[in-house]
């Protein structure tokens, strides 16, 4: 596995690797201080309003896969935590993932994970890693719309089941570390209704919500600054923890959604 190049923004640094098979994975350095790094080639999720899935699984990364791409970096930039949010989604190649965070950990790195949390089975596994953040991708809490966001992740009523029987037992510390995200969409689960059902799943669970910035990486449209905006305030209102998408993550170059599998 090598670098084989490196682009930049003024926020962000973006990596592409090449791997022994010739398939090509990326990772993202962004904050200052974390690097954002990919679990699969490809990704069976295939969610619209992502790049990453476009054109469905190639293969599984292994953990030394995984873990190269911070190994190759750790020189040239100032690594201090992982997200485990590039491409892929991690809980589907499980066994690789936690074997890399273990090495990470011995690093000394913190580490988070994004996830749209399925299979079941893992999601309850990694909920007790001793992680740094766990985000579990839920972007409407509508059947028919979260099969179109999230067409070939967790059926909605079991991941809901889950994460309730889960997150019950977990102490406040564990659960401040635990989010539930939602891309905002126009026309598509933007409106006050569909905020309420979220913010009431956010609040019933005591976890914190994050409110992502859709990219425009597809053919969807996103809302203005001023509606994102007023979104934030409205689910501010049930009391909950709110975090918005930092401006690192709404970069077209390496924000969310924006990572490429096998990049020309
Ligand atoms: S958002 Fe995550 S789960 Fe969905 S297609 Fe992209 S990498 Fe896969």
């Amino acid at each position: 596995m090598r670098l084989i190049s490196t682009l930049k923004s003024e926020l962000n640094k973006l990596f592409v690797f090449e791997l022994k098979d010739g398939n090509r994975v990326e990772a993202v350095f962004y904050r200052g201080d974390t690097l954002c790094v990919s679990t699969q080639v490809g990704c069976a999720v295939k969610c619209p309003f992502c790049l990453s899935g476009k054109e469905g699984l190639v293969r599984n990364l292994t953990s030394e896969e995984i873990y190269v791409q911070y190994d190759l970096l750790k020189d040239r930039v100032p690594v201090k935590r992982i997200a485990v949010a590039g491409i892929g989604e991690p809980l589907m190649n499980y066994s690789h993932v936690v074997a890399s965070f273990w090495k990470f950990k011995k690093e000394g790195l913190k580490v988070s994970f994004y996830t749209t949390g399925f299979p079941h089975r893992y999601l309850k596994e990694l909920i007790r890693l001793p992680h740094n953040g766990l985000t579990v991708s839920i972007h409407s809490t509508r059947k028919d719309k979260r099969k179109l966001l999230v067409p070939h992740g967790s059926p909605l009523d079991a991941l809901i089941k889950t994460l309730r029987e889960e997150i019950a037992s977990l102490s406040k510390t564990k659960k401040k570390k635990i989010s539930l995200a939602y891309l905002l969409i126009k026309g598509i689960n933007d409106s006050y209704e569909d905020l309420d059902d979220f913010a009431k799943l956010v609040s019933e669970l005591g976890v914190g919500a994050t409110l992502l910035y859709y990219n425009a990486t597809g053919s969807f449209e996103p809302l203005s600054k001023k509606e994102y905006e007023e979104k934030f305030l409205f689910l501010r209102r049930y009391g909950i923890r709110v975090t918005l998408s930092t401006r690192f993550r709404r970069d077209p170059l390496g924000g969310c959604g924006t990572l490429i599998t096998n990049r020309n």
